[in-house]
Formats: structure tokens, C-alpha cells, sequence
């Protein structure tokens, strides 16, 4: 299947030939029982496609998520995890050997920036943390016995592109893997494995289930790649359960109209807000005025539902705006079928010191907006009027 919408509904799930369910089954089980002995040996160790035995090794529900998610991202193979961060921080742990020095942007999600600049140095590892907006600075990174690059792209909050070909091109001369978070993208938007990626990461908490029900994640690379994140996570064990794969696996049904969607509406929000006096500036990489928008229609099929703007004003205007909103809502997290505004300042970015924040260009008036699929008339109207009560 090649396309987005045929592949959200049908990609991995054939009806069940025994029973004709159309929606794949939910194996709540901890075991696997087996009738020959013999066959305990072949199922240790495959991607579920030789039997199974334990359920944070592998489980048919999840298999099926990890099947759809790699045709999603095209990639050879993918494993499932229990949030985004267990993904992220089991996939680094993956390739991480002694003497091994990391390489990352400095716009990277709270819990993997306190990945790389805590917990990772905390263990006796180099790493560094570079501006995203900057290539030279990634080149300039690099070290000798850099083995991982880490970006994300669109960046959190601001929305900077970092080129994924250049990245790749880069951790590959130097004997690196390159790793790459696309939750802010979706797969319906970008496909870093196309461009050279080694392994993408997901908050499948976001887009992907898209109804703000549940924490998950994943890991896609090639099958061996994702055969060595798989036995990392199988001691690690932040496995995602059963349940809320199948809970994904139906959010994942309507995946490619709720991005298109989104995309669509948050044009037209970026472009109300670009015209709007109590507006400083608008962070969206569809709009031509993006520093990086010609990068962005490289490698991005569609811009996203995912922008930020500077309310001209105070940090009490920014909170007065969040307040007023009606058909939108103050909270954290992103991705889902309704409109969420956060203030990063101070909501998620607080790991950052005042001075991070400061410059990786986070102001106390910026408001994050996750779009989504209201429509936008109404969103418009909502955004007028919390604006007036500035
Ligand atoms: N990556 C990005 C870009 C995120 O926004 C988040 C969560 O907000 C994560 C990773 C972590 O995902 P989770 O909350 O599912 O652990």
C-alpha cells in the first residue's frame, strides 16, 4: 500500500482469516503457552514472526503496531514502548558503548535534553549539546568518537528546521548513527528514514494515537537495527502493553485525515496570526516569512499542525490569552483532535535555566498551539476573541 489514508485503515491488518474480524485482536496475555518443546528455542529472539513467548518480549498486538508503524515511517522493523521516552532513552542506550560521545541540537524535548545533558554525562559519557538552527555548529561538534547525532525536527517550541540529509550525511562520514524525533512531523508529514535516518523515534502519545488518551512510543529502523533496540527494551522492559496498542491501532485508522486536517488549519491560524497587532511573531514553517521555509518544503510533505507565536505584550498577556480561550485549551502535550495551548516558559520548558531558555529563543510571551481538527472559523473566532482580552 502506498497511500497515507489506505495505509491509516488497512496497513498490517488484513481482516482475521479464522474468525473475519475486521479489527485485530487484543492478546491480553502475560505467556505464551507452547505444545512442543522443540519450538520454544525459535520464538526467543524473532520479531513474533516465529511464535512468542513472553509479553515484554514480543505480543501479536503489538507486533502488528510495530508492523504498521515501519510502513509508516519505511523503515525494515519497529518496536513499541511504553511512552516516547522510553523509546528515546532505550533506543540511545542501544548504541552506546564505552568512550562514546553523543551529539545533539540544544531544541530537543525537555526528557531527552536532560537525557543527554544530565543523565548521560552523570554516567561517565561526553556528549554535547549544539544550536539547531546552526549546521556549522553540528559539523564543528563532532568528535572523533561521535557514534550517535540526535536531532529532532520541526524543534519544540520555535519550530526551526534542521536539514535531515546534511545531518545524515554528516553522522555517517563519521561513523555515527543518526537519530531523529519525529513527533512534531508526524509520519504523514515527514519520513526521516527516506533521507537517510538511522532511527526515527516517536511520542506516539502525540499524532500518531491522536486522541490524547494514552502514553506510548517507538523506535523504527532498519531489522537489525530494531532487532538491537528490541533487546535492549526486553531488559530494559519499558514495553508497550496489548491494550493500548489496540487503542492505537484505531486511533491510527483516521492518522492521515486528522494530519492533512491539521495541516490545513494551522495555515490558516498562522497566516490570522501573522496579520494580527497583538501579535510580535509567528514560528510555522508553511509560512514564506519561516527563515528555514525552502528547507522545510524539502523535506516535509506538509507543514504540520504544530506552531508558536509571541504575544506583544507580558508574560500576564500571554496567560490572559491562554485563560480566554474557549474552544481551545491550556494544557502540556500535543498531536491530539483538540486545539491545546501551552506556554512553554513556563509549563515545559522549566528543565531549561532562564538563561537556555533565553537562547534557544523561548520568551515568557510565547504560546505553543498544537491544532487540532475544530474548524478553523472556530478557531479563528476563539483566538480573536482571547486576543481582544489583552
Ligand atoms: N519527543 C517529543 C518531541 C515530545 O514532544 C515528547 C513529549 O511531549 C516526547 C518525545 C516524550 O514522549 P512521552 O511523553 O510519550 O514519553
Amino acid at each position: 500500500m502506498t497511500n497515507d489514508s489506505t495505509k491509516s485503515v488497512h496497513e498490517a491488518e488484513p481482516f482475521d482469516e479464522r474468525t473475519g474480524s475486521l479489527t485485530t485482536p487484543i492478546y491480553e496475555t502475560s505467556t505464551f503457552g507452547f505444545s512442543r518443546a522443540e519450538d520454544v528455542p525459535i520464538a526467543v529472539g524473532g520479531f513474533g514472526d516465529k511464535g512468542y513467548t513472553y509479553s515484554r518480549w514480543d505480543n501479536p498486538t503489538v507486533v502488528t503496531l510495530e508492523k504498521k508503524l515501519a510502513a509508516f515511517e519505511h523503515a525494515g522493523a519497529g518496536a513499541a514502548f511504553s511512552s516516547g521516552m522510553a523509546a528515546i532513552s532505550t533506543s540511545v542506550f542501544s548504541f552506546l558503548k564505552k568512550g562514546v560521545h553523543v551529539l545533539g541540537i540544544k531544541d530537543l524535548y525537555g526528557g531527552t535534553y536532560a537525557l543527554l545533558r544530565d543523565i548521560l554525562p552523570g554516567l561517565g559519557f561526553d556528549t554535547t549539546l549544539v544550536e539547531s538552527s546552526d549546521f556549522g555548529a553540528l559539523e564543528r561538534g563532532v568528535k572523533k568518537n561521535t557514534r550517535i547525532v540526535y536531532i529532532e525536527s520541526p524543534t519544540n517550541p520555535t519550530l526551526k528546521i534542521v536539514d535531515i540529509r546534511r545531518a545524515a550525511k554528516l553522522a555517517h562520514t563519521n561513523g555515527a548513527v543518526l537519530m531523529v524525533d519525529n513527533t512534531f512531523a508526524s509520519p504523514i508529514n515527514q519520513n526521516p528514514m527516506d533521507m537517510g535516518a538511522d532511527v526515527v523515534l516517536h511520542s506516539v502519545t502525540k499524532y500518531i494515537n491522536g486522541h490524547a488518551d494514552l502514553i506510548a512510543g517507538a523506535s523504527l529502523a532498519s531489522r537489525e537495527n530494531a532487532h538491537k533496540i528490541k533487546m535492549m527494551r526486553r531488559d530494559f522492559g519499558g514495553t508497550l502493553d496489548s491494550l493500548p496498542a489496540w487503542l492505537i491501532l484505531r486511533g491510527m485508522k483516521t492518522m492521515a485525515i486528522r494530519v492533512r486536517q491539521q495541516n490545513a488549519t494551522a495555515m490558516v491560524l498562522a497566516e490570522f496570526l501573522s496579520n494580527h497587532k497583538k501579535v510580535e511573531k509567528v514560528h510555522y514553517p508553511g509560512l514564506k516569512t519561516h527563515p528555514q521555509h525552502r528547507l522545510a518544503k524539502e523535506q516535509m510533505k506538509g507543514f504540520g499542525g504544530m506552531l508558536s507565536f509571541e504575544i506583544r505584550g507580558t508574560t500576564k498577556d500571554a496567560m490572559t490569552f491562554t485563560e480566554s480561550l474557549k474552544v481551545g485549551t491550556l494544557a502540556a502535550s500535543l498531536g491530539g483532535v483538540e486545539t491545546l495551548v501551552s506556554q512553554p516558559y513556563n509549563m515545559t520548558h522549566t528543565q531549561l535555566s532562564a538563561k537556555e531558555r533565553a537562547q534557544t529563543g523561548i520568551p515568557e510571551t510565547l504560546v505553543r498551539v498544537s491544532v487540532g481538527i475544530e474548524d478553523a472559523d472556530d478557531l479563528v473566532d476563539d483566538f480573536k476573541r482571547a486576543l481582544a482580552a489583552v
